[in-house]
């Protein structure tokens, strides 16, 4: 199969009985193209979490103020197209946000790399206002992506030197790039977040209590074998706010890749894989299962189409 790049596929083409016999195709000059497919069509065109438009209409709360992990490619046209011709929607307002990121760069960033594998697990996330703990930190991503939302402005993440030596990540590229910064005391943090110092103690003092007890009593994070109190200098801390990272919703497909039409038949000569597809992982997806879902269902969808007739 010739590979073909800068080709935005803007229609899908039917014939008279419905099934699908090919695409439309505009290139980057402008002239468009009818690709014909013998076999059928296999849609493969990603998520839309960088569609402002589409994706807030499916959940008001990711207006543009929201940045997205993904890429501007993100959108939702050809999804839109699959619906246009009776593809059938499932779950599109199920949108994962990642809760590591930090809103003072684009993208994905480098912030992840001490949200995901150092402030969570090891340190506290907190209200940038009272200086207190909202969530248990170790939640999912949508129970703590949502509690951050909830906090109406990014909140402050704060973890120590042993946090990031259990970690074993080398967070030199974020300090370097002024996204994570560094500490020699707690009220040095507070002094430049504008925390209140004393408050900020507490706060520390009581998530550290919670090593003496075994237990966090205030919001249940589960205590991991190499965390430890936040005692030891230097300290590091990020302003963390949720960015869009995944869309759980999509066309609906059956387990041989087969595009199902709202009328719950499969739309014959159609088929697609990945995340423009919906209902596979549920409220929350689940680290590393998105590749996966491709992998597999991208392998499906190419064996039903080879032998589609
Ligand atoms: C920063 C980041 C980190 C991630 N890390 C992980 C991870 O560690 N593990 C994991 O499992 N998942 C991860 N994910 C999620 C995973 O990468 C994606 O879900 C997956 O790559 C989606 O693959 P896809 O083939 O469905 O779509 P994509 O990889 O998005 O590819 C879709 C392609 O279709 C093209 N396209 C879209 N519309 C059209 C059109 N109309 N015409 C022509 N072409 C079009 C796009 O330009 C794009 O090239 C991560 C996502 C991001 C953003």
């Amino acid at each position: 199969v010739p590979i073909r790049l800068g080709s935005h596929v803007t229609d899908l083409i039917q014939d008279d009985r419905g099934r699908v016999i090919g695409v439309n195709v505009k290139s980057k000059s402008g002239a468009s193209e009818i690709i014909s497919a013998s076999k059928g069509v296999v849609v493969a065109s990603g998520g839309f979490g960088a569609d402002i438009p589409f994706r807030s209409a499916q959940d008001p709360r990711l207006d543009g103020s929201i940045l997205s992990t993904n890429l501007p490619s993100a959108t939702a046209d050809l999804l839109k197209e699959c619906m246009r011709i009776g593809a059938n929607p499932v779950q599109l307002s199920r949108i994962q946000l990642g809760p590591w990121t930090c809103p003072d760069e684009k993208g994905f960033g480098i912030g992840p790399l001490f949200g995901e594998y150092i402030l969570l697990p090891f340190g506290v996330l907190l209200n940038a206002e009272t200086g207190r703990r909202f969530v248990n930190e170790l939640g999912n991503r949508k129970h703590v992506a949502d509690a951050l939302l909830e906090q109406k402005t990014p909140a402050i993440g704060i973890a120590d030197t042993q946090g990031l030596e259990a970690s074993g990540v080398d967070l030199s590229p974020a300090i370097r790039r002024g996204i994570v910064q560094t500490f020699d005391s707690i009220e040095a943090v507070a002094a430049f977040y504008h925390l209140n110092p004393t408050t900020l103690e507490n706060t520390i003092k009581h998530f550290n209590q919670m090593f003496l007890e075994k237990t966090d009593t205030e919001y249940g994070k589960p205590l991991l074998k190499q965390a430890a109190p936040i005692v030891k200098a230097p300290f590091y801390a990020m302003r963390v706010w949720p960015k869009v990272h995944f869309t759980m919703g999509g066309i609906q497909i059956d387990t041989s890749a087969r595009v199902i039409h709202r009328d719950q038949r499969p739309i014959p000569g159609l088929f697609a894989a990945g995340e423009v597809t919906g209902g596979v992982h549920g409220a929350s997806r689940l680290s590393c299962c998105a590749i996966t879902e491709c992998i597999v269902m991208g392998k499906v969808a190419g064996i039903t189409a080879s032998m589609a007739i």
